[in-house]
This record gives C-alpha cells, sequence and structure tokens, in this order.
C-alpha cells in the first residue's frame, strides 16, 4: 500500500491493516529510487513473508531491488522473519550495535520470548530464528537507500537496542519510529526486562527535537502530515513526571 511517493507499507496485522501475518507489525518499504529497503520484515508465520512479497509486487515494485534489512528493534513481531528475508534477498542486514548479538542468537529471553509466549501473545511452539548482522548502528549513523538518507537514532525506553530513524523525503520529513510512540501520543511499556521508564522519556525528548512530518510507529495509525503532535504529547507527559497513556 502506496502511501507516499518513497514510503509503502507492506505488511501487518490485526494491530495495523491486516496485510500480512496477524502478529505482524507494520512492515515499511523505502523507495530511493536505485535501491529499497524494507524496515522490520514481521513476525513471519508459516507463509506470511511471501503474503509481504506479494504485497509488494501488488505495489508494482520488484522485491529484488530490496538492498537492505533494517531491524529496529529485536521483537519477535518485529524480527521474526528477518532470517527468511536475509535468504530470500540479496540484503544487507542492518540493526543496532546492541541487538546484533541477540538478534545473531535468537536469544529468547533476551527478546522476553519466554514471556511473550506464556502471555499468549505468540504460539506455544513458536521459535525465533536466528539471523546474521552485516551492519551494526550506533547514535548518528547514516544508512543510504538510494537517494534517501536515514540517520539513526537510540531510543531505549520500549527495550533495549531499540532505533528510530529520521529522514527527509521528496516532499516531507519522516520520523520511522518503531515502537517508541504511536498515535495520540501513546507508548507501550510492558513487565519486561529491558523495558525503562527513564530511558523512554528521554528517547521521547530526543525525538521531540527533531522536525518532522510522518510519523511511521511500528503499529495501528500512521501520520503523514502532523505526526510531531503526536510525540508532543508524549512528552508533555514526561515533562509533567507522568507516564503517557500506554497502549495495552
Ligand atoms: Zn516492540
Amino acid at each position: 500500500m502506496k502511501l507516499t511517493s518513497q514510503v509503502h507499507v507492506v505488511g501487518g496485522g490485526r494491530f495495523g491493516f491486516g496485510l500480512s501475518g496477524a502478529l505482524d507489525c507494520h512492515v515499511y518499504l523505502l523507495n530511493g529510487g536505485d535501491e529499497m529497503a524494507l524496515i522490520d520484515p514481521g513476525l513471519g508465520l508459516g507463509r506470511d513473508f511471501d503474503t509481504v512479497l506479494q504485497n509488494i509486487r501488488d505495489d508494482g515494485l520488484d522485491p529484488k531491488r530490496i538492498r537492505k534489512l533494517i531491524l529496529t528493534h529485536y521483537h519477535c513481531d518485529h524480527i521474526g522473519a528477518a532470517a527468511e528475508a536475509a535468504q530470500r534477498l540479496d540484503v544487507e542486514v542492518i540493526t543496532s550495535k546492541f541487538s546484533a548479538p541477540v538478534v545473531r542468537s535468537g536469544d529468547e529471553k533476551a527478546v522476553s520470548l519466554d514471556l511473550g509466549r506464556a502471555a499468549g501473545f505468540y504460539p506455544a511452539d513458536y521459535v525465533l530464528p536466528p539471523c546474521r548482522v552485516d551492519t551494526e548502528l550506533i547514535e548518528g549513523d547514516v544508512v543510504r537507500v538510494g537517494d534517501l538518507a536515514l540517520t539513526a537514532y537510540e531510543t531505549p525506553g520500549h527495550c533495549d537496542g531499540h532505533l528510530s530513524f529520521h529522514f527527509a523525503g521528496h516532499d516531507r520529513t519522516y520520523l520511522l519510529g518503531a515502537d517508541l510512540v504511536f498515535w495520540g501520543g501513546k507508548i507501550l511499556l510492558q513487565t519486561i526486562h529491558d523495558c525503562r521508564i527513564g530511558d523512554y522519556s528521554r528517547s521521547v525528548f530526543k525525538v521531540e527535537a527533531l522536525p518532522f512530518d510522518a510519523l511511521l510507529p511500528g503499529h495501528l495509525q500512521i501520520s503523514l502530515r502532523g505526526g510531531h503532535e503526536h510525540v508532543d504529547t508524549a512528552a508533555r507527559s514526561f515533562r509533567m513526571l507522568g507516564v503517557p497513556p500506554n497502549l495495552t
């Protein structure tokens, strides 16, 4: 589904547009002209990644042009399909320096898959496939996708190692915020080992300082204009020493 001239959403589940597997996060495709990048390929149950690839073709794009697979954070609904995507596409796999060893090992405790399974979020027999990582990012690193330049920001809080990306497109600027801030200024706190409220507030303040029009979250509504107001709302709660409303 084409959102703008350079951004498509090509997957997502019941907290998205029902484009692919029910548990998939929003799967974004960035079209930088001579190459494309896939952001967070989803959970990847069964043949769900086939559906993502078909959605890309249905948008008139050739998946062979995808040269980068970018993983914002290591939760399974975002990276479960990464190993399959890395195998089927000719891509450089990119994530944060912090997340890289966890993605490579498929460490279930680190990604809280044990708790997610016990809570019924994931099927009881679900296993996270380990995935190679080619490039590890730290704060300020720039990833080029054709004529797009994505600046990485370390935005922990929802979990350790979480990255957000800021970039300028043809007709607007974007914050790819993943699971940092959602529509209405909501955030996503969970009772997992690496969800940290202090880090969360600092991460929200960090992206509040960036100018952007579009907010591309990992789930629920997407803002193509006026996206900054959702970050402003979350930042206002933190600035009053409170906690923004939670997604769940
Ligand atoms: Zn998450």
